[in-house]
């Protein structure tokens, strides 16, 4: 079927208490691998590029793939583009179809990142495309980041609510304990802060740096308003482990393929755990609807991203 964007997504695993994996894709192997999983899982799910595979892979590509991907199968599938720095990266996925944007401000000192944000949404909203914001900082774990850091770098709960109502974003990444490109799952999140992000702001917030946290703690995040979960590393740990595996297994092989396909297979199989720990498998019927909800949501009040 034709993309769709993440904002009916995101708001239906809000209010059901599971997650959408959004996993990132940079090249043929991770974007058929991604789709295979989701397909076979019955999952709606997120395809995200960020600005790293628009540079190897190029705009057009990466964007390319993914649509004719999503029209082969019968789920929900959204293209998104993962941490765009700028205004004009934004305006330019949004032209060449991308159906769910991210605007990362968190570097910058708030009222820029209010403003930057706020202007992605007013022109994305236009077209009906929602707008991921971030608000706190994921640091990176090659950075060299003490626990001290992570904590400062957190999202504060007051604060988060007033970025929201001054940009009208759709979903909001908050800082709560992970780290990105971690290598080890053992990473704890502060999900009382989350709880209270969630009581005031409202909206389907996203976690990025899952690859490093533990599973329970994963899980209590999703129960709590965490919607959409990046998956990266885990998925380039899966595809590294196939080449290697390959190389080894086949030392004189010269066709890449060979082993390009134990990577796909790998990174599926990671895909298919990660959309089974979210919650996110079995929901899509096989018309491609949405099957009824298994919960009924009685958390907290929604509202405020009407556009
Ligand atoms: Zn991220």
């Amino acid at each position: 079927m034709p993309l769709v964007t993440s904002k009916e997504l995101l708001q239906r695993a809000f209010e059901e208490h599971y997650a959408i994996g959004a996993f990132n894709a940079n090249n043929m192997e991770q974007v058929q691998a991604i789709i295979e999983a989701a397909q076979e899982e019955r999952a709606p799910v997120i395809l995200q590029v960020s600005q790293g595979a628009i540079r190897y892979a190029g705009l057009e590509m990466a964007a390319g793939m993914v649509k004719i991907v999503a029209s082969m199968v019968d789920i929900p599938v959204v293209l998104h583009l993962d941490h765009g720095t700028s205004f004009e990266q934004n305006i330019k996925c949004l032209r060449i179809g991308f159906t769910s944007l991210m605007f990362d401000g968190s570097k910058l000192p708030f009222e820029e990142n209010v403003a930057i944000t706020k202007k992605v949404c007013d022109i994305a909203h236009i077209v009906g495309i929602p707008v991921e914001a971030e608000l706190g900082r994921v640091l990176k774990a090659s950075d060299g980041v003490t626990p001290e850091e992570v904590k400062a770098a957190m999202t504060d709960p007051d604060q988060a609510a007033e970025f929201i109502r001054l940009t009208g974003a759709d979903s909001l990444a908050v800082a709560i304990g992970s780290v990105h490109a971690m290598q080890a799952r053992e990473a704890s999140l502060d999900i009382d802060r989350l709880k209270a992000i969630r009581d005031k702001v409202g909206i389907p917030l996203v976690l990025h740096g899952s690859s490093g946290v533990k599973h329970e703690s994963i899980l209590e995040a999703i129960e709590n308003g965490i919607s959409k979960v990046n998956v990266a590393t885990y998925l380039n740990q899966a595809f590294v482990r196939g080449l290697k595996e390959g190389i080894e297994k086949m030392p004189n092989e010269v066709d890449p393929r060979k082993f390009l396909a134990i990577s796909r297979e790998y990174v599926k199989e990671a895909v298919r755990e990660k959309i089974r720990l979210f919650g996110s498998a079995g929901r899509i019927d096989s018309s491609g609807g949405f099957v009824s909800p298994r919960k009924t949501f009685t958390g907290v009040k929604l509202g405020g991203t009407e556009e």
